[in-house]
């Protein structure tokens, strides 16, 4: 049986004191594998919030949230309610288990996940794998994964407000139709949108937090630990409190210090 310390290794948590050199010539090994800048097809326009009237945002609000699981795809992959509609290759509204417990949310698809259409398959879902993995889960079972913006930024730059504000409904449907146990924020972009605070990572972890009646952990963004291998650890004290409320999912906990 799995020691923690065999988990910890598994999951790339171990205190970077121990192995200095690995550490150290980790990033640049990562930086090889992320693919460079996107070709973009078009210049990068000033990106506004939804255009039309407030009318018509609540209109397409109201028809998103009537969606079924068999439009939902299609529905994202024709949206054009912001401009990164323009510069995206392929939309990636998400991908898993459709009764998952467990919904994880990331920021917008980086420059792999516009190519495939799914979220989190470069190095930063590598490393979200081998969370799942040290959970005891998978991808696609149990487990739903999507993102607050369902096309790529070009660059990779970090969502705008009026962008997040757009693709909003499509995330607030998908938490509907998965009523999943848990959600697990994983970022300053997820929490932002899903909490409605500018509060930091730092001072949102360690609690478990509530969305229209679901909790909510927040952690940091794997492409963050990757740059940031200390908060590795905090990561998988994240981790180990999801999974206890996850356990204990019944309304019951709403503000547990780790
Ligand atoms: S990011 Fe969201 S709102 Fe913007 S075009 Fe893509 S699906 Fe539509």
């Amino acid at each position: 049986m799995a020691t923690r310390e065999d988990i910890l290794v598994e999951l790339g948590l171990t205190p970077t004191w121990r192995r200095r050199g690995a550490v150290a010539a980790l990033p640049a090994a990562i930086e090889r594998e992320v693919p460079g800048a996107h070709a973009l097809r078009e210049p990068v326009p000033s990106f506004a919030s939804s255009s039309g009237s407030a009318q018509d945002r609540g209109t397409r609000s109201a028809r998103i949230a009537s969606l079924s699981w068999d439009d939902f795809a299609a529905d994202v992959d024709s949206c054009n309610a912001c401009g990164l509609c323009r510069t995206r290759q392929k939309s990636v509204p998400g991908v898993g288990d459709a009764d998952a417990e467990w919904l994880f949310v990331g920021e917008a698809p980086g420059a792999e996940e516009d190519v495939r259409g799914e979220p989190f398959v470069g190095q930063a879902g590598r490393l979200l794998d081998n969370m799942l993995a040290a959970l005891g889960l998978a991808r696609g079972r149990n487990v739903y994964i999507a993102n607050v913006l369902k096309c790529r930024p070009p660059n990779n730059r970090t969502p705008e407000p009026g962008e997040s504000d757009a693709c909003r409904p499509y995330l607030e449907r998908q938490v509907e139709l998965i009523r999943p146990k848990l959600i697990v924020a994983l970022g300053k972009s997820a929490s932002s949108l899903l909490l409605g605070t500018d509060a930091t990572i730092a001072s949102l972890r360690g609690k478990v937090h509530q969305y229209r009646g679901v909790p909510l952990i927040v952690t940091y963004h794997p492409a963050y630990l990757l740059r940031n291998l200390p908060d590795k650890a905090k990561a998988w004290e994240d981790m180990v409190l999801a999974r206890r409320t996850v356990a204990t999912s019944d309304g019951s906990i709403t503000s547990t210090e780790v």
